[in-house]
């Protein structure tokens, strides 16, 4: 054992040098990462003739496999994938509130629902080893992307049903980091621990981070004096140029981290230290990309929408999930030596794409080219309305602190030039308003970037 950190006289003890490399192989399911292809497809076989056979435990999954004649036992090869019936979102809701539960009740440790805005939730249920094997996706995720056991790891989201809050926290403990669950909201005290504890890893959304950031700008603060090494990004979609903006601002790595609360939550794919797409662990999880349209295999490399399998989880096994996210996979071989194959950055989901003028807008789109400009801040929001009959898209975006240099007509040509290149990327003109630093609603969790005021 060694001294690390002093800290007003209390002095850390990290403990890298107590645990084993035997043990940390085990914490993090080392001897899954190191499968290689071959070995990771026939583990796949063999789990997805488990998850078949579990999941027909359950009321809803024994009658749709009898509606459809299918015995679980045919089920022998990962390739059969195609012969299972797919599951969707309504499916979830539907089966609310426990009607694809494989398990007894006393079985079951834990639940989440997910976040439905209307109407019923989703439930999903972990019995003690999924909860385990959780953690260890998640301390998997955590080590591939640098994090170790002496890094001090803050938790910059909320806890409660929200997954990225109590998923990073077990795998963030599983790793052996110093967990600080400082939860959402309160920026000051964020701060201020983050400074007291030399935080080296925050979790939060990118909303939220960029949010904390402004507010030490506006203080005349710098937030690369807090020392982050490393963020990891999620629950919200942000853009190659959001990341790019915070890691300027703050000096730190940003990692890109995936996951869905019908899949635990975080901890499905995440980034190694080349950031060159996320790996998704293939142990747990039996990835597809369908044509969302016909339903069919996309092509190889081609974007479609995500189709996962659980391959690990045995209270709620759920068989070819519709994700509603697009992207694609990356076959090629990674230089991190990890085998399991990659997720390219999501192009979206279903779901967020707008129709405005009869074209489809991610609002994505709109972002890549507002965070391209040293001049904006990180705060934007759309809005939609109707004017005439015909759709008007406003974008609200707040200027940098101190980017204003007093000259209107600089602003009015500033402006013009953002409209324009907004114009090329979208295929239509949207009304810019250039508002104050500070002076947008501000996020403290998922951010709100669209209001759709359209009868
Ligand atoms: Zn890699």
């Amino acid at each position: 054992m060694n001294a690390k950190y002093t800290i007003d006289g209390f002095i850390h003890i990290h403990t890298t040098g107590d645990i084993s490399m035997n043990e940390l192989h085990d914490r993090i399911g080392g001897r899954f990462m190191a499968m290689s292809t071959d070995e990771i497809r026939e583990w796949q076989s063999q789990a997805l003739a488990r998850s078949v056979a579990q999941a027909a435990k359950s009321p809803f999954y024994s009658e749709r496999f009898k509606n459809m004649g299918l015995d679980p036992s045919d089920i022998k090869s990962w390739e059969d994938i195609t012969k299972l019936p797919l599951t969707s979102k309504e499916d979830l809701r539907l089966s609310y509130p426990a009607q694809m539960l494989t398990v007894d009740q006393e079985q079951v440790i834990r639940m989440h629902t997910s976040s439905g805005t209307t109407g019923k939730p989703t439930a999903i249920f972990h019995t003690r080893e999924d909860i385990d094997n959780w953690a260890e996706l998640m301390a998997r995720s955590l080590y591939q992307a640098g994090a170790r056991s002496n890094d001090v790891f803050q938790n910059m989201t909320g806890y409660g049903m929200f997954t990225g809050g109590l998923g990073l926290h077990y795998g963030a403990e599983r790793l052996g980091m110093w967990v600080i669950p400082a939860g959402a909201g309160n920026t000051a005290r964020h701060i201020m621990l983050i400074r007291d504890f030399h935080v080296t890893v925050i979790h939060a959304t990118p909303s939220y981070a960029m949010h904390v950031a402004e507010r030490m700008l506006q203080e005349g603060d710098d937030p690369k004096s807090l020392g982050i090494k490393m963020a990891v990004l999620g629950a919200e979609p942000y853009t190659e140029e959001m990341r790019q903006k915070l890691q300027d601002i703050y000096g730190f790595k940003v990692f890109n981290s995936y996951g869905l609360s019908e899949m635990n939550g975080p901890g499905v794919a995440f980034e190694c230290e080349n950031r060159n797409g996320m790996h998704l662990w293939e142990d747990s999880y039996l990835a597809e990309i369908i044509n969302p349209d016909t339903l069919q295999p996309a092509g190889e490399g081609e974007v479609g929408e995500l189709v996962l399998t659980t391959l690990r989880r045995t209270a709620m096994p759920i068989i070819r999930y519709r994700t509603r996210d697009l992207t694609r996979i990356i076959a090629d071989k990674c230089s991190c030596g990890c085998n399991h194959r990659r997720l390219a950055r999501m192009v979206g989901r279903s779901d967020d794409m707008l129709i405005v003028r009869g074209v489809n807008v991610f609002p994505s789109q709109i972002e890549e080219v507002l965070m391209r400009h040293k001049w904006l801040g990180g705060n934007y929001l759309i809005n939609l309305s109707t004017a005439a009959a015909l759709d008007q898209m406003t974008v609200k975006v707040e200027i940098a602190k101190d980017a204003f240099d007093g000259s209107l007509d600089t602003l009015r040509s500033k402006r013009g030039e953002l409209q324009k290149e907004l114009k090329e990327q979208i295929g239509f003109t949207a009304q810019i308003e250039l508002v104050e630093s500070g002076s947008l609603p501000a996020s403290e969790g998922k951010a709100k970037r669209v209001i759709d005021e359209r009868g």
